[in-house]
């Protein structure tokens, strides 16, 4: 699994990875909230491991704010704490597991095991492909070969409705009550300016078969050839 650890406290921090690294999987670490919001948002992680007192912003904030931003990556928080009241905050935050303070390395084993199967992720999840994109649904993520972008909440919908019909012209209209819902009742360009955002997400993959394309006057084409 590809994780990334927060922990402020070095020698933990170097002990957690090593040991993760030595189960086989990929690790990242980072020593504070403000890099940790910034990495999460630029990587895909099978697992977040979040430790609750960092030493700028602390770990619920942090996990407030990628929730906000519709990042569904699973997350055990790492806390010394272990009053009841936070517990119950951190779930309430979207935590997904919670472990105390000293754990034994095999307990955070088992913790990554379970999550990883609930959220059934990998090459069992499901995805779809168009040319050389994929969209993993458990990932919330687009990808071709090795190189993989996150997408926000939004913009992953927004994906899907186009995934799901590949060459047909998708128009605003039923983007706008795919994506934002019958209810919504602002800006129809919003779908302008997201479908620009997916685009240029798109191009950083550099995709040699798929395109995103516009048609004037009626919507929108995601098609496996150029
Ligand atoms: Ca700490």
């Amino acid at each position: 699994m590809r994780l990334l650890l927060v922990e402020d406290e070095r020698p933990l921090a170097a002990a957690l990875g090593r040991g993760l690294r030595e189960e086989g999987h990929q690790v990242d670490l980072c020593e504070n909230g403000a890099d940790a919001l910034a990495q999460a948002r630029a990587l895909p992680y099978d697992v977040i491991l979040l430790d609750w007192g960092l030493p700028d912003l602390d770990g619920l904030s942090v996990l407030r704010a990628w929730r906000r931003e519709g990042l569904q990556t699973p997350v055990i928080m790492l806390t010394a704490r272990g009053a009841v009241a936070e517990k119950v905050a951190g779930f309430d935050a979207g935590a997904d597991d919670y472990l105390p303070k000293p754990f034994a390395f095999e307990e955070l084993l088992a913790r990554l095991g379970a999550l990883a199967r609930r959220g059934g992720g990998g090459a069992t999840g499901l995805r779809a492909q168009v040319g050389d994109l994929v969209l993993h649904v458990p990932r919330r993520s687009l990808a071709r070969g090795d190189a993989e972008v996150t997408l926000t909440a939004r913009e992953f919908d927004l994906a899907g409705a186009l995934f799901a019909r590949p060459g047909d012209v998708v128009t605003r209209s039923e983007l706008l009550g795919r994506v934002w819902g019958p209810d919504f009742d602002g800006e129809p360009n919003v779908v302008d300016v997201y479908v620009g955002y997916l685009r240029k997400k798109i191009a950083r993959l550099a995709p040699e078969g798929a395109v995103l394309e516009t048609v004037r006057g009626l919507g929108w084409r995601l098609r496996a050839e150029r």
